[in-house]
C-alpha cells in the first residue's frame, strides 16, 4: 500500500491486571525512517514492539504496518515486518542454515532465489563458515547475527530491532551499525530500541522517548537536541579552583583535575559567565562549549520518577 506510514500506532493500550503497561500510545513512523524508541526499563517499549508482531495483544487500540492491521490482516502485516528479538529461542538441534530455511517456510518462501538470498544473508553477516554449525554451539554475538538473518529472511520492509547491540563487543557493534545503515539506505524502515543513547544519536533520524506507558517526546533527533534548554561549558584552569561565587556553584556539574564543567541555560549570556569566573578569581586558560547529548536530554525528560 502506498501513501501510508510504515507503522501507525492508534491509541494502543495494554493492561496486565492492575498494571497499565501502555496508556494509549499513538504515533506514526514514516516509511524509510530510521526510528529510535527510547525509554527507561519498564517504559513499555517491548510491549509496544511485541504488539507489532502479534506476540502481545493490545487491550484496545490498533497497529498498522504498511497499512495492514496487525489484528485484522495479521498475515500481511507479519509479512512486511521483520523482528529481531533479544534472545534466540530456537531448537538447538538445527544448524543455522536449517533454521533459516525453516523460517523461510513459515512465509511460504522456497526455491533457488530464496536459497541464494539465504546465502547472501549468511555472507553479509559473516556466518557463511558457520552455516552448518549447530545453533547451540554459537557465541552470543553469533546468535545475535542469526537473529538478524532470521528477521530478514522474507525481505521485510520494516525491520524492528530490540536492543540490537546490548552486550555485544565493539567489533560486532560496528558491523551491526554498518549493516543496519545499509539496509536503511536500501529503503528499509528501521525501528530500534536501545539503552545506548549515543547509538540512537548516531543512527536515528527520529526518536520517541517513552516513560510509564506514554510517549513523552517525539521529534527529529536534531530538533530534540536543539530544543534542549541547556548547553555545557568546560572551563580549563591554569591553577586549581578556589571557592566559586554562588551563581557558578549553582551551575557546576563536574569538577575535573584541571577544570570545571558548568550546565548553563541557553538564554544565559556567556559574558555574564565570564564575569562570574573572573569574580571567583579563577585563572582560566580555555573555555569550550557544546550542546547537550541525547543522553542528557533523555535524562532531563525522564527525570521526574523513573519507570
Ligand atoms: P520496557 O521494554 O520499556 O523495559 P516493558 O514493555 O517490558 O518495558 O514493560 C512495561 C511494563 O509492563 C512493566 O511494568 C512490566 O513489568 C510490565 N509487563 C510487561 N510484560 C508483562 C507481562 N507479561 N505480565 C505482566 N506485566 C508485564
Amino acid at each position: 500500500m502506498s501513501n501510508c506510514p510504515a507503522v501507525r500506532f492508534l491509541d494502543v493500550k495494554k493492561s496486565y491486571g492492575e498494571l497499565t503497561a501502555l496508556k494509549g500510545v499513538s504515533f506514526e513512523v514514516e516509511e524509510g525512517a530510521f526510528f529510535g524508541l527510547l525509554g527507561p526499563n519498564g517504559a513499555g517499549k517491548s510491549t509496544l514492539i511485541n504488539a507489532m508482531s502479534g506476540l502481545v495483544i493490545p487491550s484496545s487500540g490498533s497497529i498498522q504496518i504498511q497499512g495492514y492491521d496487525v489484528n485484522r490482516n495479521y498475515r500481511q502485516a507479519r509479512r512486511v515486518l521483520g523482528l529481531v528479538p533479544q534472545e534466540l529461542i530456537a531448537d538447538p538441534f538445527f544448524s543455522i542454515q536449517e533454521l533459516l530455511v525453516l523460517q523461510s517456510g513459515y512465509f511460504g518462501l522456497k526455491g533457488a532465489e530464496q536459497r541464494a538470498w539465504i546465502g547472501e544473508l549468511l555472507e553479509r553477516l559473516a556466518l557463511s563458515d558457520k552455516a552448518d554449525a549447530n545453533t547451540a554451539q554459537l557465541s552470543g554475538g553469533m546468535k545475535r547475527r542469526v537473529l538478524i538473518a532470521m528477521a530478514l529472511v522474507h525481505r521485510p520492509k520494516v525491520l524492528v530491532l530490540d536492543e540490537p547491540t546490548a552486550g555485544v563487543d565493539v567489533d560486532l557493534r560496528r558491523i551491526l551499525w554498518a549493516f543496519t545503515k545499509e539496509l536503511h539506505q536500501q529503503g528499509h524502515t528501521i525501528i530500534l530500541t536501545t539503552h545506548y543513547l549515543e547509538e540512537a544519536e548516531a543512527l536515528c533520524d527520529r526518536v520517541a522517548i517513552m516513560q510509564k506507558g506514554e510517549v513523552k517526546a517525539l521529534s527529529s533527533t536534531q530538533d530534540l537536541l536543539s530544543r534542549h534548554y541547556y548547553r555545557y561549558l568546560r572551563v580549563t584552569l591554569a591553577a586549581p579552583a578556589q571557592d566559586l561565587i554562588a551563581p557558578l556553584e549553582a551551575r557546576l556539574v563536574e569538577r575535573e583535575s584541571n577544570g570545571l564543567v558548568f550546565k548553563l541555560e541557553k538564554t544565559a549570556s556567556l559574558t555574564q559567565l565570564l564575569g562570574w569566573l573572573s569574580d571567583s578569581g579563577l585563572n582560566v586558560s580555555d573555555v569550550s562549549s557544546r550542546d547537550a547529548s541525547l543522553e542528557e536530554v533523555f535524562l532531563d525528560l525522564t527525570a521526574e520518577g523513573k519507570g
